[in-house]
């Protein structure tokens, strides 16, 4: 391992990739980018489901959006890396009148922006997704161009075109402990040595607030469980199949019960479901809570009735990483000059990755990253009572 670097990022999940590789393309290729775990994307990035959307209540997310969605429609183009990407929309279906409000409130927003996205009927709603049931369903906003992308290939794709320019990459490597100097970041212990350094980058996804307290920096980050679950049809088989047509939509359409929380997507021949759960309260176990499955399905079959006798062929736990607005962290921290975070995605991450990564780059580099990040500041904690993202699944 090197044992200098211009750059330390701490973190092999999709954002530290993403801040690597934009490094690289700036010219900044001695850094050093360690995950403890032997595989990238071991975090929250592995676990996630996907989603891509300009679905926001807050500006400087559909901001992210637009750009990262761009980057991640040419992915192949730019990185050189294939990342299944399939834009079949978003369909979020409103069922209480507060959330009509706020949903019309956000489409305006949404585009103001430039985003295409439409008011639906419950009637046009289902129209859209074979198999739905929209009983209850006062509303729904629809973005034909949110999609569906490969997590594992977005963050492979960085960190190999990172590489390839000369970034170090090292798995299995533990960042334990950061040195200061007159008040700078000076040097980054491990669990394979130092790196003298006079920059980290905190990348480290639900594990943010650790690395924080290395320096004394409060990194309000929270981490939270999510189940995904993946349903076979009866029998077993594609939902493709002729006996199943009409069960469930042929395309990778994203429908969210913005209400429950509980969505859905078409995954190979299956279907990947999830929903947040109430009483789930912060902390790192990602075991599989089998005993949640039926509280979903309870939810789910009023939505996909097609679920109610599906077979549960597998599942997974992952950790969102919460901050007490839901937006993320993205800059500098003013104690502690050298020290910058990427962290706090709030369930969201992945499809933000590649414009956060370029922010946070531009910032590193000197440049002017064009973009207001004071909703993102780590300051902003300290300071004021704060507005949110409400759009969070
Ligand atoms: C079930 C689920 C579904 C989701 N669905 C979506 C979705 O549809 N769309 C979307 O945009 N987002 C989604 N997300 C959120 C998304 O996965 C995260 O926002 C994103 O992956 C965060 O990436 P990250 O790189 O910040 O964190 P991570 O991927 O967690 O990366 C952090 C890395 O840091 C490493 N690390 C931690 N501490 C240390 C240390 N001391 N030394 C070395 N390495 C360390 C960890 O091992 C980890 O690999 C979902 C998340 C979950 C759990």
């Amino acid at each position: 391992m090197k044992s200098t670097a211009d750059v330390v990022i701490v973190g092999g999940g999709c954002m530290g990739c993403s801040v690597a590789w934009h490094l690289a393309q700036r010219g900044i290729t001695n850094v050093v980018l360690l995950e403890r775990e032997p595989q990238l994307a071991a975090g929250s990035t592995g676990k996630n489901a996907g989603g891509v959307r300009h679905q926001f209540s807050h500006s400087a997310n559909i901001a992210l959006s637009i750009e990262s969605i761009a980057m991640i429609a040419r992915f192949e183009e730019i990185v050189g890396t294939p990342i299944d990407f399939h834009q079949d929309g978003y369909l979020f279906l409103l069922s209480k009148t507060a959330d009509v409000a706020a949903f019309l409130k956000n489409v305006e927003l949404q585009k103001r922006h430039g985003v295409d996205v439409r008011w639906l009927s419950a009637k046009e709603a289902a129209a859209l997704a074979p198999g739905l049931d929209v009983t209850g369903v006062k509303g729904a906003t629809y973005c034909p161009t949110d999609g569906v992308a490969d997590p594992n290939g977005v963050t492979m794709g960085f960190a190999k075109g990172a590489q390839a320019k000369g970034v170090a990459i090292v798995r299995e490597t533990e960042v334990t402990g950061i040195q200061l100097a007159r008040g700078r970041v000076a040097e980054v212990r491990t669990s394979h040595g130092t790196i003298a350094t006079p920059i980290v980058v905190n990348a480290a996804g639900p594990w943010a607030k650790s690395i924080g307290r290395m320096l004394g920096v409060d990194v309000p980050v929270e981490p939270e469980r999510r189940h995904i679950f993946i349903a076979s049809p009866p029998g077993g088989g594609s939902w493709d199949d002729p006996v199943n047509a009409g069960k469930v939509p042929r395309s990778k359409l994203l429908v969210i019960d913005f209400e429950t929380t509980f969505y859905f997507h078409r995954e190979g021949g299956g279907l990947l479901f999830g929903m947040g759960d109430p009483d789930e309260r912060p902390g790192f176990d990602i075991t599989v809570r089998w005993d949640f499955l039926p509280k979903v399905i309870d939810v789910a079959m009023r939505r996909l009735p097609a679920l109610a006798d599906a077979v549960v062929s597998h599942a997974w736990a992952g950790l969102y990483e919460m901050t007490p607005d839901h937006n993320p962290i993205i800059g500098p921290s003013s104690d502690v000059e050298g020290f910058f975070t990427i962290a706090g995605f709030s369930g969201h991450g992945f499809q933000h990755a590649p414009a956060a990564g370029r922010i946070l780059a531009d910032l590193i580099a000197g440049r002017d990253p064009q973009f207001d990040l004071s909703p993102f500041g780590l300051d902003r904690f300290m300071s004021r009572a704060v507005r949110g993202e409400g759009n969070v699944v």
